[in-house]
């Protein structure tokens, strides 16, 4: 790892050029980029979602959570950023990329498939119920109360 920390820059667009070892974050466009820890000066982009990574910033330091893993590079380094410190974090083997592939499409699934089904509750409404039974019920109901109280104001 030719980088064991990490400056940050809060920045308003992401830099084409990304100096190595300085995470730049977009807080107006909800994503980070850096230059792969590793030294390969791959851009690594993270970007800053309830799916995706969360931003820690404690004020002098930048944490993301989960792990950063470049198993789409060539170099498929894998470290965490934690207060501002990268800790390597071992290589990924092909069955953790496959499940991390699968949580973070199931993941996204969750988070806008709902938001999506929000848009469009027509679509998701259950069929109507049968239209006959509960309002001839609240009928009988309406014409029971009416003749007793019909009957208890005809008593005395
Ligand atoms: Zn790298």
């Amino acid at each position: 790892m030719r980088h064991s920390r990490l400056d940050h820059r809060f920045v308003e667009h992401l830099p084409d050029d990304l100096d190595p070892g300085v995470l730049y974050i977009s807080v107006a466009f909800g994503t980070a980029s850096h230059s792969c820890c590793c030294g390969c000066g791959e851009e690594v982009v993270t970007p800053i979602t309830p799916t995706d990574w969360r931003l820690t910033y404690d004020g002098e330091t930048i944490s993301l959570n989960p792990s950063v893993g470049n198993w789409s590079l060539a170099c498929r380094s894998h470290y965490v950023i934690k207060a501002g410190r990268v800790i390597e974090a071992g290589p990924w083997s092909d069955e953790q990329i496959a499940r991390e592939r699968s949580r973070d499409q199931a993941a996204k699934a969750r988070h806008y498939g709902n938001a999506v089904t929000k848009d469009h509750t027509a679509v998701a409404l259950p069929p109507a119920p049968s239209p006959s039974v509960p309002s001839n019920n609240g009928l009988f109901d309406r014409i029971r109360d009416w003749f007793s109280v019909f009957g208890k104001e005809r008593k005395p």
